[in-house]
């Protein structure tokens, strides 16, 4: 199959989050299985062009209001892709939308005020890309609302033209990685897609009044799936739909969960060059070595009795965090003065949460916390910890818990979407399961259940071992994820055409 990723990030040249490893983690396992596939991304103002190859002539994008966008196309092949049969990553250079630093905003303009254009051109000129080098998919396959609008182009702008386009066989399916970020906008943006105001309505930009990127594609794409099953079905309550509950329940039956894999050459505790020394299920030495090399560096006693509960986070809403670093009674001052263990944290965001873990860090002697961003760090911190906390408020996938399991250590989360599938909650009586879960989000929610792994550790140590031994055990290669996009993608290719 041809396959077109049309994505706003993908590593190692653009992230943010989890979206940037999925794409390219994805695009690399579905080549080694013999598919063609392309990735394009803008060429963000930190992609250094001394590094890629520039396509010969500029390319020329028509959008509405009679603006012709110019722009260079760069390409390279994705790192670790066989010469023979790369993944061909194409990057769309235009200076005036992504000629500036930041991916979607910066510090100054968190949401930069021409997103909407920036991402509509975007999508369109993944079109003209594939006119260009002559070049069409089968399948496109868009990530989130930047490129939601690629499939609009198709259903309402390709497909009218029958025979005549050069896309009458290519199906769209649109993944969904974070549902609480839908790409909302002043509807005057609408006409700069160059589509007709009936498209507006019957593709479903429309949203009180506003233009809606995402939920025009959630309408448009020919098939839709998000990054866990449980996610899926969250997805189409109305606590969990972020008023986008009614249109997933509509689509349903082209709706469905596939959980992300983890690259599991980078997170591999028996392969892994960031810690002290590798170890696995059959010598465990490595990981006492890191917990110490962890106490150590973050300036804790380095007692291999006590445990170490880790944390890596982005320091939103979303991570649970209010619950945690709220002034209430059962939240992280609470844990760290009532029971024997030691905590652990790198992240960062938003600053009133910064403040707090600072000024936590200097009230608590058994509480660390590095702000700022260390994949080194991390590794650290999945190693040398004994258990590792997300009570996350929904988690589409979730990578941590997955990269705490092969680490052997033990996730205590909140039973809530990816999370729910990849954690199994432990049977004090019959010493079953993989880690630690609560249903609730709330502060003694948090304390409870943190409670009970601390419990554990001193009163079911042979349980811990054994759980420990089952995640180590587990597989969330990539490979296994690929191959079910290659059934989405085959029976979408069946039945939508
Ligand atoms: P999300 O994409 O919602 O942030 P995921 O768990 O899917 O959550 O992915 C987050 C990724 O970013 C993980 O690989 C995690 O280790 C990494 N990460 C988050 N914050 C930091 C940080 N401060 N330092 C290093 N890595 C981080």
């Amino acid at each position: 199959m041809k396959i077109l990723m049309v994505s706003s990030e993908a590593v190692p040249w653009a992230k943010t989050g989890g979206l940037a490893d999925m794409v390219s983690a994805l695009s690399i396992s579905l080549a080694k299985l013999g598919h063609d596939v392309r990735i394009v991304i803008p060429r963000y103002y930190s992609i250094d062009r001394d590094k890629l190859k520039m396509l010969p002539q500029a390319m020329g994008t028509p959008m509405g209001q009679g603006i012709e966008e110019w722009s260079a196309v760069y390409t390279t092949n994705m790192p670790g892709t066989a010469k023979k049969s790369p993944v061909k990553v194409y990057f769309i250079d235009h200076e005036i939308f992504f000629g500036r630093d930041g991916i979607y905003g910066n510090s100054a303009e968190p949401d930069f005020v021409d997103n909407s254009r920036r991402f509509t051109f975007f999508c369109k000129a993944a079109f003209q890309l594939c006119k260009k080098i002559d070049w069409y998919p089968d399948v496109l396959h868009v990530h989130d609302w930047p490129a939601a609008v690629a499939p609009v182009y198709l259903k309402f702008a390709e497909r009218p033209l029958g025979s005549k386009s050069n896309f009458n066989k290519t199906v769209s399916i649109l993944t969904i990685h974070n549902l609480g970020y839908q790409g909302i906008y002043h509807k005057d943006n609408f006409d700069y897609t160059g589509l007709g105001w009936d498209v507006f309505y019957n593709a479903g930009f429309e949203d009180w009044n506003m233009l809606n990127m995402l939920k025009a594609g959630l309408y448009s794409s020919d098939k839709l799936n998000t990054v866990s099953p449980s996610y899926a079905e969250e997805t189409k309550t109305q606590g969990n739909g972020f008023r986008l509950d009614g249109v997933l329940r509509y689509r349903n039956a082209d709706y469905s969960g596939i959980l992300n894999g983890i690259d599991t050459n980078v997170w591999n505790p028996s392969k892994d060059k960031l810690i002290p020394q590798t170890y696995s299920t059959k010598d465990m030495t490595g990981k006492a070595i890191a917990k110490k090399a962890l106490q150590k560096e973050f300036g804790l006693p380095q007692n291999p009795g006590i445990p170490v509960i880790g944390m890596v986070t982005r320091l939103t809403d979303q991570k649970g965090i209010g619950d945690l670093f709220g002034p209430t009674y059962g939240s992280l001052w609470s844990i760290c003065k009532d029971m024997k263990l030691q905590f652990v944290l790198l992240g960062s965001g938003e600053s009133w949460c910064e403040n707090e873990i600072y000024s936590l860090s200097s009230n608590l002697d058994n509480f660390r916390a590095k702000i700022g961003y260390s994949e080194r760090m991390s590794h650290l911190i999945e190693a040398g910890s004994d258990f590792f906390l997300m009570p996350s408020l929904y988690e589409p996938c979730g990578l941590n818990q997955m990269y705490s399991l092969v680490y052997g250590t033990l996730p205590i989360v909140r039973n809530t979407g990816g999370l729910a599938d990849t954690v199994e909650n432990f049977n004090q009586d019959k010493g079953a399961g993989t880690g630690f879960m609560f249903d609730y989000p709330s502060p003694s929610s948090i304390y409870d259940t943190v409670g009970w792994a601390v419990w554990a550790w001193y009163n079911r140590r042979e349980y811990i071992e054994k759980m420990r031994q089952r995640g180590m055990k587990m597989d969330f290669s990539w490979e296994k994820s690929a191959l079910k996009y290659i059934e989405l993608y085959e029976e979408t290719l069946r039945t939508k055409l």
